[in-house]
């Protein structure tokens, strides 16, 4: 195999006979008075390219994002743009000749951008097959089928779809107007779409084929910061990972369990090979991305250790349960957990509050023990003694048709009784607290009925800039006053920081 690296990806060459694909993550457009600027390594579309090049296709990857981070070009509507230009992207695209182009389109905010990658990609190649995967195009099916630039998607996980797309595509199985691959949706000539029948999750996460390196060591992810702030050692490279994929729980709100499925694990032992290999690479820090690490709390306590043998220290960004905190089960106590955590290398993690209305979290099928705050802010306090830096995410107007049938809507002085909250534990030892905005997500519950009240709005935003009305207050006034709370709540160093990296104040 021949492994090229330029400036904005790398190139695996494996023979002139196998079909070549490319990967495409797009760049990305935010609000920089309201809006924070992230991205890292994209951990899902590195693992299917690990797929595809373990299957003898030639793979090039290429990130419009992250090679071009910190260029900022202003957008007509306001938005500015994080990553290459569309000049520089088709000049990029000219060097090669894919037959099958992968675009990952994972935030609703960030369809728009995506459609713009779609169309740059379809003018630089009319003849190949586009095809559009991960959590947006999984939930606005629809939408996304419906832009010209579109040919295919692959719904929910493609780990296994897309390169199977595209061995049916190399077989001359598939053509741009037809496939029988299981978990695709496509468009026939005529323009009708069709939807396959979904494919099922991965059971067991070992069967995917070992992790390339190359992607994620590529020089573009070494940044000094990471999606959650700022890196805890300033030697050696940071790695994104993934220790199990899916959620058992079914909030609402969150698309996690309909594009992930129930909780699937690797094994400890294959963690343990892929984290010996990335020390080897000189990786000293991990991201890990779990969507509930804590689902299985030895395990998750075991992760730790494995991660701690190795030298690494590491920060949990997918998100720790407040409740799975105050009840760790197996005879554990969130003192047990924490001091383990902190004896195992963890620095910084993502502590998920949502509200401190227990009501607004029964109502939307979330644990509603997160509102208690003497014993939440008991372990904050604990978390702070043993020297973790907790982030507190906190969500704020919650409206939904979701318990029982009924419809529900916080009030202007439930929002800020969780404001209140957030500022109670954050005096009590949080490191920094990101107050959400309770977001409409196409292909949730909440957004099914979101979308049935206000069909003339678009609720594609982000969770820093509301898109409706709720509490009494308009969109605009809901995001300039949550502009406000985060200063009152998290002081003017926070930030301050905050507002110069466009990142988590930290
Ligand atoms: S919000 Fe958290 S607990 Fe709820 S479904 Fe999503 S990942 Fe699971």
């Amino acid at each position: 195999m021949r492994i090229e690296r330029f400036e904005e990806g790398i190139v695996f060459w494996q023979s002139i006979s196998r079909l070549t694909v490319l990967l495409l993550v797009p760049f990305y457009s935010f609000w920089p008075r309201y809006e924070t600027k992230r991205a890292g390594c994209p951990i899902g579309l590195e693992l299917i390219a690990s797929e595809l090049i373990a299957k003898g296709f030639n793979v090039i990857f290429i990130d419009a994002c992250m090679a071009a981070y910190n260029q900022l070009t202003e957008q007509l509507d306001g938005t500015v743009r994080y990553g290459l230009t569309d000049k520089q992207l088709a000049k990029v695209l000219e060097r090669f000749n894919p037959a099958i182009v992968g675009i990952t389109s994972l935030f609703s905010n960030q369809a728009e951008s995506v459609e713009a990658v779609a169309g740059i990609v379809h003018q630089a190649y009319p003849d190949a097959i586009i095809v559009e995967g991960g959590g947006h195009a999984t939930g606005d099916l629809e939408g996304v089928l419906a832009s010209p630039n579109v040919d295919m998607l692959v719904n929910r996980e493609g780990l296994i779809t897309f390169p199977e797309l595209c061995a049916s595509i190399e077989a001359r199985h598939t053509t741009k107007y037809k496939t029988s691959v299981e978990g695709v949706s496509y468009k026939t000539e005529a323009g009708q779409s069709v939807h396959n029948p979904d494919r099922p999750f991965i059971k067991n996460l070992d069967v995917l084929a070992p992790r390339r390196l190359e992607i994620p060591l590529h020089t573009m992810y070494n940044v000094p910061e990471h999606t959650g702030g700022s890196r805890h050692v300033k030697y050696g490279r940071l790695a994104y990972v993934l220790t199990s994929m899916g959620c058992p729980l079914h909030c609402d709100f969150c698309f996690i369990p309909t594009l992930t499925g129930t909780i699937r694990y690797f094994s400890l032992a294959r963690f343990e090979q892929d984290v010996v290999r990335l020390k080897e690479a000189g990786v000293t820090e991990i991201v890990v991305e779990d969507d509930m690490l804590f689902d299985n709390m030895p395990r998750a306590l075991q992760i730790g250790e494995i991660l701690h043998r190795h030298g690494m220290v590491w920060f949990e960004e997918g998100g720790l349960s407040m409740f799975k905190f105050m009840k760790p089960g197996y005879g554990l106590t969130y003192q047990d957990v924490l001091t383990s955590l902190a004896t195992n290398g963890l620095y910084r993690f993502y502590l998920a509050i949502e509200s401190a209305n227990k009501d607004s979290l029964a109502k939307s099928h979330k644990p509603d023990i997160n509102s208690e705050a003497g014993v939440a802010e008991e372990i904050v306090r604990y978390a702070a003694k043993k020297g973790i830096e907790a982030v507190g995410g906190f969500m704020l107007g919650f409206k939904g048709r979701n318990g029982g049938g009924l419809e529900f809507e916080e009030t202007r002085e439930d929002i800020e009784r969780t404001v209140a909250y957030a500022k109670r534990l954050k005096e009590a030892g949080l490191a920094y607290v990101m107050l959400f905005l309770y977001t409409a997500i196409p292909g949730t519950r909440a957004y099914e009925y979101l979308s049935s009240v206000f069909p003339e709005l678009d609720l594609r935003t982000s969770h820093e800039r509301s898109a409706f009305p709720v509490g009494g207050l308009t969109p605009v006034e809901l995001t300039e006053l949550r502009l406000r709370w985060m200063q009152e709540v998290n002081g003017d160093s926070s930030t301050g920081l905050a507002t110069l990296t466009k990142n988590w104040g930290l």
